[in-house]
């Protein structure tokens, strides 16, 4: 099942996609999924981000090769850090380079857990219990604040807009092998599976919540495959008006667009 949200009408919903149409429900998804009788055609509504997350977690260097060119060693524990959840847009918005520093933003790819059911402490072989499902992300990062000029990763992760998310909430994929990818103006800069991570999604669920109870909504990010802009030759950073999409098999496609800051 494919959860969206939506923009129709001037009022803001949630609804279960069904093709190209989308019926909508009542109230929030990890509360209630019963359909109000509306329904609508996908291509008149705004889609807009899944869910509008009271934490997101990221997780950093959990694929090898990813690590392999970022020239650091494989964490013998999962390495979290936090994006600002003001950072988050939706399917068709922009990316927007910031003024403070516009010139090493990069793309990262990569499958988002959305938490279904409050949780803490829960153990890696109930953790999926509490997912309500997947969706698509883009760990959008300012490398010279991230790498160099802070001693930590807050505002280069964080700047509005660099949180993409979407375009659904999929419930029923298997977070164990799903095919990942992104594309820079057509072209793939990333491609991978999820059964590459080194820390599969039931254990993340599992390790964050012995950190902090994952409250419904809770966005985890997974972590990104190589072949990110700052490892190319010469590095390939964000540029405006360049288009970037993240698909993973079984979810869709999320697609933003890059801008200037203003
Ligand atoms: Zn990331």
């Amino acid at each position: 099942m494919k959860i969206a949200r939506f923009v129709a009408r001037g009022v803001e919903q949630y609804g279960i996609v069904d093709g190209e149409r989308v019926q909508a429900t009542r109230g929030l998804p990890w509360e209630s999924l019963e359909k109000t009788g509306t329904e609508y055609a996908l291509a008149e509504v705004k889609l807009l981000a899944p869910v509008q997350p009271p934490d997101v977690i990221a997780i950093g260097l959990n694929y090898k090769l990813h690590a392999d060119e970022s020239g650091m060693p494989y964490p013998a524990a999962p390495v979290i850090f936090l994006k600002a959840t003001s950072a988050v847009v939706g399917p068709g918005d922009a990316i927007v380079l910031p003024e403070m520093a516009p010139s090493a933003v990069d793309y990262e790819a990569e499958l988002a857990i959305v938490i279904g059911r409050s949780c803490r402490k829960v153990s890696a072989e109930a953790a999926l219990d509490y997912v309500l499902g997947y969706t698509c992300g883009n760990d959008v990062s300012a490398r010279d604040c991230q790498l160099k000029l802070d001693a930590q990763w807050a505002r280069g992760k964080s700047f509005d807009t660099f949180c993409p998310l979407g375009p659904w909430i999929e419930t029923d994929l298997d977070p164990d092998q799903a095919p990942i990818r992104l594309e820079l103006n057509g072209e793939t800069m990333q491609e991978s599976n999820t059964s590459d991570l080194i820390f599969s999604c039931r254990t993340l669920v599992s390790y964050c919540s012995h950190m902090a109870t994952l409250r419904p909504g809770t966005v985890i990010m997974t972590g990104t495959p190589s072949g990110v802009g700052m490892a190319r030759t010469p590095p390939r950073y964000l540029q405006p008006s360049d288009h970037v999409s993240v698909t993973i098999e079984g979810i869709g496609t999320l697609s933003n667009y890059v801008r200037a800051d203003e």
